[in-house]
């Protein structure tokens, strides 16, 4: 199925609306963290690379970052090609089904990630919930194995009313997934409305 955007636009544009309700209170717990000095500003940002990055995101999550890239004019043709090689390089594509109706999760550095002082590129209020809940655990980490999960947060967070939005685009779209990592999730819902960057 395709989706001409301009005509489909208005119809989506809402699930855009909540994003940041949807993160108050990670953004919230997250900035608690920060201002008590725990940050990543010291770090080379480990987490957002092939080597621990394995981050799949909602179909919800997907719309959140699919409006905020073309909010900030950042849906160009280098994008696409950039996602496009990210999935290709990491094999983002290649499912591999690991029983028990679970997938295994491939690892990739996320095209929104550079290295350096910048980090990620995405702006806090449309990040992935599990980046935002994903954060050090002391002051001035600059190496592997001092940050974690806030499981509880992200469990607190999860709500019928997500469940059943992304159940919902999931019919509506005819996505045959629940969760996927950012490059496929996202070449997924440019392709679908035939995005002209
Ligand atoms: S969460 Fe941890 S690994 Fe990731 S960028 Fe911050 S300090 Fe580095
Ligand atoms: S969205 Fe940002 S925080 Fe999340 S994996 Fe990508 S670069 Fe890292």
């Amino acid at each position: 199925m395709n989706l001409k955007w301009d005509s489909q636009l208005e119809e989506f544009t809402q699930y855009g609306g909540s994003s940041l309700e949807r993160r108050k209170e990670i953004l919230s717990a997250m900035r608690d963290q920060f201002s008590q000095g725990k940050n990543c500003k010291a770090c080379q940002g480990f987490c957002c690379t092939s080597f621990y990055n394995s981050m799949q995101v909602t179909i919800l999550e997907a719309f959140d970052l699919f409006f905020y890239l073309i909010k900030e004019n950042r849906m160009t043709q280098d994008l696409v090609e950039n996602l496009k090689s990210n999935v290709k390089k990491y094999r983002l594509d290649y499912f591999l089904n690991t029983g028990r109706n679970s997938s295994f999760r491939r690892s990739y550095t996320c095209p929104f990630f550079v290295s350096g002082s910048k980090g990620c590129t995405i702006d806090p209020e449309f990040k992935p919930y599990g980046c935002l809940a994903f954060n050090p655990l002391k002051e001035n980490v600059n190496s592997e194995g001092h940050c974690t999960s806030n499981i509880a947060l992200l469990e607190r967070r999860e709500n019928l009313e997500d469940d059943k939005l992304n159940l919902k685009l999931q019919a509506l779209l005819k996505l045959n997934w629940e969760k996927e990592s950012i490059p496929v999730a996202l070449l997924n819902l440019i392709e679908l409305f035939e995005y002209k960057t």
